[in-house]
């Protein structure tokens, strides 16, 4: 075990200790540190792209079921916790996804780690994009498979190690479809090829693409018409879909198999009843409105905009999600403390949550934040930037 009072000094001593700062949510895309005297800032690290936590169709459908059913489900969804509401939000998610079934966890994590524990064990291998979530490395270090990390996006490394590793046993291709660090997206046409190819299972965690992308808000999945190919299509409710709690979407017969198999699931309380209400008000509206996207679509395209003529020519990404890499992580720190005087909340993401020395700001484009705004943001980040 390690000596908790030395590691908290050394990681105070090199920088890297994190700690909860207060935040008083004013709405709006506005928060401001708890006690703090000063302005307002634009929240540029909130992942509630289309602003629908504040929305009324999820708070009249939250507080009706609030107001039905109590607070909380007081059980797991096998013993007394599934509630009609919960059918209904799986129906819709697979609809949305365009797979037969699906099933709900209580979060993203929990998710990842159940689904991918349940599927794989140690006579199987998992090919895992090098960039991604931690609870995917959880699960893969739950489930006690081998594990072959593929480079960041990189087919070529994937096909090598797939033609050099793939084995007799099961295998599985997990990555995200918008990786949440980096804003870019998974080559995912390619991946189902190779899946094929080599007899594997495909996940891919759509995070911060469900809701963003597809014609209907599908997410990548959609957009980039893959759906058939996809064998478990899994996200969150807490991004995009401004609520709480996770899904995957699949066969029956891997629902089926899940809802034995995932421990997660099968020991974890069930999502309180106006929690996944709120997320199928959500599913219904990204599906019905797809003008909240082409909103936040075109208020991104402004912002990168605005940085480009700035004077910034780093790659700002095909998405909602845009990095600007410094570096050292003091150098991301000194610069968000300077934003933050400039009335811009960006988080610096540093080592381990990225790899080291690659530190750097990560703007999150939602539509609480109005073309005003982002044209003033971007102009306050251009003045203070190194080119
Ligand atoms: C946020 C995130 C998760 C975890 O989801 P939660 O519902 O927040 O637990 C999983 N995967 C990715 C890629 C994420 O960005």
């Amino acid at each position: 075990m390690v000596e908790i009072g030395d590691w908290l000094r050394a990681r105070q001593a090199e920088g890297t200790l994190r700690a909860l700062v207060g935040l008083d949510h004013l709405g709006h895309g506005r928060v401001r540190l708890t006690g703090s005297a000063g302005p307002a800032l634009l929240d540029f690290s909130s992942n509630d792209y289309l602003a629908l936590s504040e929305h009324p169709a999820l708070i009249a459908a939250a507080s009706e079921a609030l107001h039905r059913y109590g607070t909380g489900a007081g059980a797991a969804r096998l013993m007394s916790g599934n509630f009609p509401v919960h059918q209904e939000l799986e129906q819709a998610v697979a609809a949305l996804k365009g797979q037969e079934a699906a099933l709900l966890f209580g979060s993203g994590y929990g998710a990842n780690v159940g689904i991918i524990a349940a599927l794989m064990g140690r006579d199987d291998i998992i090919f895992t994009d090098r960039l991604n979530h931690a609870s995917i490395y959880d699960g893969c270090r739950l489930a006690g498979a081998k594990l072959a990390r593929f480079r960041h996006n990189d087919l070529d490394h994937l096909t090598e190690l797939l033609a050099s590793r793939r084995g007799k046993g099961g295998a599985l291709i997990v990555v995200e479809s918008v990786y949440s660090m980096d804003g870019d997206c998974a080559p995912l046409r390619e991946l189902v090829r190779l899946k094929e190819r080599y007899d594997c299972l495909l996940m891919v965690d759509e995070a911060h693409a469900t809701g963003v992308f597809g014609a209907h808000g599908g997410g990548m999945i959609e957009e980039a018409g893959v759906a058939g190919g996809v064998d478990l299509a899994m996200g969150t409710f807490g991004k995009a879909l401004g609520s709480y709690g996770a899904y995957v979407a699949a066969s029956r017969q891997m629902i089926d198999f899940l809802v034995n198999r995932a421990r997660s699931f099968v020991f974890s309380t069930a999502l309180p009843p106006a929690v996944a209400a709120a997320s199928l008000a959500a599913v219904r509206l990204i599906r019905q409105e797809p003008g909240l996207r082409q909103e936040l679509h075109s208020r991104v395209a402004l912002f990168k905009e605005c940085l480009r003529q700035g004077g910034i020519s780093a790659d700002l990404g095909p998405s909602q999600i845009i990095p600007l890499q410094l570096g050292a992580s003091a150098k991301a720190m000194a610069m968000a403390e300077r934003l933050r005087t400039q009335g811009l909340f960006v988080p610096a993401v540093r080592p381990p949550t990225v790899p080291e020395g690659t530190a750097r700001l990560r703007f999150s484009i939602t539509r609480h934040l109005g073309e005003v705004d982002l044209a003033a943001a971007a102009a306050a980040l251009c003045a203070c930037c190194p080119r």
